[in-house]
């Protein structure tokens, strides 16, 4: 069976800096499953995707995959609107990634200039901007349920559970 649209679709994905560090591997995980032509996944990795079937890989380099780098995202926050777990908490230095406690829930952010009470902070997710390549292995394909098509995203095993 080949991917196309209305198909469920089950992979494991690596995604790494080009050349360099694993950044999120599903085989610590488990697969993931999405609904083919519904924007549940990358756009540029559904195309890359569209005709294959199982056992097929893909490798793919894609620019700005987790959003472009925006200027004006750095903010200043409270020192105690960071979330640093564990009893040793780590020094805050520039560079680091850490978690801030907003009226959202935790939003990841990436540590600019520390003072005494505050910190200056760069809200932009911190994969912003960077050319990632992603490899996706094919596990499975099935037709979607009619549920499923109506939802917009796979049920089941490494989709969502409601
Ligand atoms: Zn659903």
């Amino acid at each position: 069976m080949q991917i196309e649209k209305d198909k469920v679709v089950t992979v494991h994905y690596v995604v790494s800096e080009p050349g360099g560090e694993v950044l999120e591997d599903s085989h610590k995980d488990q697969p993931m499953a999405y609904l083919h032509g519904h924007h549940g996944m990358m756009q540029a990795l559904e195309d890359a995707l569209l005709g294959k079937g199982v056992g097929d890989k893909i490798s793919k380099a894609v620019e700005n995959a987790y959003g472009v780098r925006e200027e004006g995202q750095v903010q200043r926050v409270s020192i105690n609107h960071i979330i640093r777990e564990g009893k040793a908490k780590p020094k805050l230095k520039p560079g680091m990634m850490v978690q801030l406690n907003t009226q959202h829930g935790p939003r990841p952010a990436t540590v600019v200039k520390v003072g005494l009470k505050a910190v200056d902070v760069d809200t932009n997710h911190p994969y912003a901007g960077k050319t990632l390549q992603f490899d996706v292995e094919v596990l499975k394909v099935r037709d979607a349920t009619l549920e499923e098509i109506s939802h917009g995203h796979a049920h089941g095993d490494g989709g969502v559970h409601h």
